[in-house]
């Protein structure tokens, strides 16, 4: 009966959600990006969507919030559907880098020639410049259009984060001069940050992440029409550059202890995808699901701390590893 077992998961999430919020004490929230120090350190929320209609929500999911890293996935899907696979594989790697998300060290070495992938700024940089159109909001355009058909509404920029993120991001700007010197950028390096600043500022909610990891779950594919939104190619690659790199250099742990393709973002975003399996039991998100988690307390290395003790419960509980 669908709808006692609807009753049955949401008691039980809603019940881990109350357990992990309590150790939301542990972590803490970003400051490098002044507006993210705003963030309640105690929220913590998540919605599943299964392809099979089912939705779970339970926390803190009303809140907006911005994407951060997580718009690098959907700006290299956007990208390798503009400029082809092939295109944008040449100018950045598939490789993890076991160091921070915003390293420089490996843009001084020799090997690869090229940033490590698409998921730390270095790679997200140059794929930010590969988009298409002079200006930043025509590079964003195909962003939005890709997630509109996955969301179901156009997104907008936070312009506050994205002021804040502009003026403080030494960093970053660091990041682009480098990558600059080496050749790597196909469009002007202030255009170039300025549409990586807007993408990072992008609002969402923790239903809009799970719409997103759903239709990578089903391998790019419209969930309810089976259009497609997203080659099949890229798909596949997306989900193995989120397993390998897509939680910060905590990648190996959670490939290891929850084993599902994700992306986390210093805002405390997590998206999970979910891939088909089939089993005897009855649990309905077992033909694929996607999850979305908000819950700004990070851990030392960046990742929603109350998300990725969630996260790895249910898919122990669940049994929901590729593994
Ligand atoms: N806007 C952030 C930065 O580049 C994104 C980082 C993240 O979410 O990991 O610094």
């Amino acid at each position: 009966n669908t709808e006692l077992s609807k009753e049955w998961l949401q008691d039980y999430v809603d019940s881990w959600i109350n357990f992990y919020k309590k150790q939301t004490v542990d972590g803490e929230v970003a400051t490098y990006i002044p507006i993210l120090a705003e963030a309640d350190q105690h929220a913590l929320g998540i919605s599943i969507i299964g392809k099979n209609g089912v939705t779970i929500k339970s926390g803190d999911t009303e809140e907006k919030f911005t994407i951060q890293s997580i718009s690098k996935v959907l700006t290299f899907i956007s990208a390798c559907m503009d400029r082809g696979l092939s295109y944008v594989l040449n100018r950045v790697d598939v490789e993890p880098t076991g160091e921070a998300f915003n390293s420089i060290m490996h843009l001084e070495m020799k090997q690869p020639k090229k940033p490590f992938n698409p998921l730390v700024n270095s790679g997200a940089i140059t794929v930010s410049s590969l988009l298409s159109g002079k200006t930043s909001d025509q590079k964003l355009d195909s962003l939005f259009v890709l997630m509109e058909k996955m969301i179901g509404y156009r997104p907008q920029v936070n312009v506050d984060a994205y002021e804040s993120e502009r003026d403080t991001s030494m960093r970053n700007r660091s990041i682009g001069y480098y990558l600059l010197e080496g050749g790597y950028l196909e469009s002007d390096l202030g255009i170039t940050l300025e549409t990586y600043f807007k993408q990072c500022s992008i609002e969402i909610t923790t239903s809009d992440l799970a719409k997103i990891g759903l239709v990578l779950s089903n391998d790019g594919r419209d969930p309810n029409t089976e259009e497609e939104i997203i080659p099949r190619s890229v798909a596949r690659l997306v989900k193995a550059l989120m397993l390998t790199c897509g939680m910060y250099d905590a990648s190996g742990k959670f490939a290891a202890y929850v084993g599902i393709p994700a992306k986390s973002g210093v805002s405390g975003g997590i998206v999970a995808v979910v891939p088909p399996r089939v089993r005897d039991e009855e649990l309905p998100f077992l033909d694929g699901c996607g999850i979305g988690v908000f819950g700004p307390a990070l851990d030392l290395q960046g990742n929603s701390i109350g998300g990725i003790k969630l996260l790895r419960h249910i898919a122990n509980q669940w049994d929901l590893s590729l593994f």
